[in-house]
């Protein structure tokens, strides 16, 4: 038999599917991959039920319901001051991930080299590579994540056609700040790149700050494609729901590409994402105080058993130093499969994060999105397991 495609039948099944299969099989409080455990709002649901039951259920328009790209539009200029068209320069997908494929695919050409930083989202790798495009990794350091300036300047060349932003970061919980934005914005010019901006956690941000889409600064907006998903903005993750904003040619391209991915997203959640979109400040806010409390429970938990709990300013996710704290062992995956089966609390190890030479191998991720009672038990069973302060 011939050889298969090396870029995807190379690959294992993700880390997430790998850790929640094992969560189940030994009975253990799954946080690992990054889901709330309760769905989200009520109302939000009735409506996806209502529009199901009232129908049409066939092929919506390809670019996505004008409800849902007019909701997407007024939602950038609400939030971040961002005007789009919404007849030309909004596109609906189904999830942040097909969003992902289908503006790398529209983008990038064989020996284009693309800007990203370490550790890294799964998805990117594999859709860069088998668009022949070359990946150029700038590695971040725990325990503040701060991008080196040298390296960035060094990943940049004549080749660059892109640069890829993960803000809020899966899995640093890291928030870029405007300075660093300042400075990828001003090589992206100098190197005529285009950027493209995973934004999926925009909302789920701590502390009173404030999530800032590079393409708001000055002279980015042209260049730049913001990707945004509604899964992690209402707790409605497995409904895959997600949305692209970007100036007419490269939402333009970016159709042409998803035509051919899923051509379209089902119409009863593009109708309840519509009327999601436009609640009013008193959720979002809501949403950003109950993960923030989440994230201090189980920060202030895996504290008190002895990890280095590394700060995080937003997402679903804590990553922790493992160095001390239970068994030594050869690797990050068998120390998160050990706190698994032997603990009884999945996590994720965070080498499957990076691609280059020899990643950490102290570092687990634990995802807080979950109810109180279950992050209190999952905190018991480490400290019954691990000990404590
Ligand atoms: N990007 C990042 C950084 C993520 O963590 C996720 C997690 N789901 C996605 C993209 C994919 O989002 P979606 O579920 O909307 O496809
Ligand atoms: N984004 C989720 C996480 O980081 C996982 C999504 C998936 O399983 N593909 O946990």
């Amino acid at each position: 038999m011939k050889a298969l495609n090396p870029t995807f039948d190379g690959l294992g099944t993700t880390i997430f599917t790998t850790m929640s299969a094992l969560a189940v099989e030994h009975g253990a409080i799954n946080l690992g991959q990054g889901f709330p455990d309760e769905d989200g709002p009520a109302d939000i649901r009735q409506k996806a039920a209502d529009a199901l039951m009232a129908g049409p259920n066939q092929y919506p328009p390809m670019a996505g319901l004008p409800a849902l790209r007019q909701a997407v539009a007024a939602h950038d200029q609400r939030f971040y001051g961002l005007s789009y068209n919404w007849q030309d320069e909004v596109l609906v997908t189904s999830g942040a991930t097909e969003a992902l494929a289908a503006c790398l695919f529209a983008l990038l050409s064989p020996g284009d080299e693309v800007v990203l930083f370490e550790p890294l989202y799964d998805s990117y790798l594999p859709i860069i590579r088998q668009c022949g495009a070359i990946p150029k990794i700038v590695r971040l350091e725990a325990p503040d994540w701060r991008i080196p300036p040298d390296a960035l300047a060094a990943a940049f060349s004549p080749a660059t056609k892109l640069v890829l932003i993960n803000s809020p970061m899966n899995p640093t919980g890291k928030l870029f700040a405007g300075g660093e934005l300042a400075e990828i914005a001003i090589l992206a010019r100098r190197h005529d790149a285009y950027l493209l901006c995973d934004e999926v956690y925009e909302h789920l941000v701590f502390d009173g700050a404030r999530h800032q889409p590079i393409a708001a600064l000055p002279g980015m907006r042209e260049r730049t494609l913001r990707i945004g998903s509604a899964g992690k903005t209402f707790s409605l993750t497995g409904w895959k729901v997600g949305y692209v904003s970007g100036p007419r040619e490269l939402i333009s391209a970016v159709a042409k590409a998803h035509q051919f991915l899923t051509f379209t997203t089902p119409p009863d959640l593009q109708a309840a994402i519509a009327y999601a979109l436009g609640r009013d400040d008193t959720y979002y806010q809501g949403l950003a105080a109950a993960l923030q409390a989440k994230r201090d429970r189980l920060a202030s938990g895996l504290a008190g058993i002895g990890f280095t709990v590394l700060p995080a300013d937003g997402t679903y996710f804590l990553t922790v130093l493992t160095d001390g704290i239970g068994p030594a062992l050869e690797s990050d995956e068998a120390y998160a499969r050990w706190l698994t089966v032997e603990a009884g609390v999945a996590a994720i190890p965070c080498s499957a994060f990076y691609a280059g030479e020899a990643p950490p191998q102290n570092m687990v991720r634990f995802c807080f999105c979950k109810q109180d009672k279950v992050l209190e038990d999952a905190i018991s069973r480490l400290a019954a397991k691990i000990g404590g302060k």
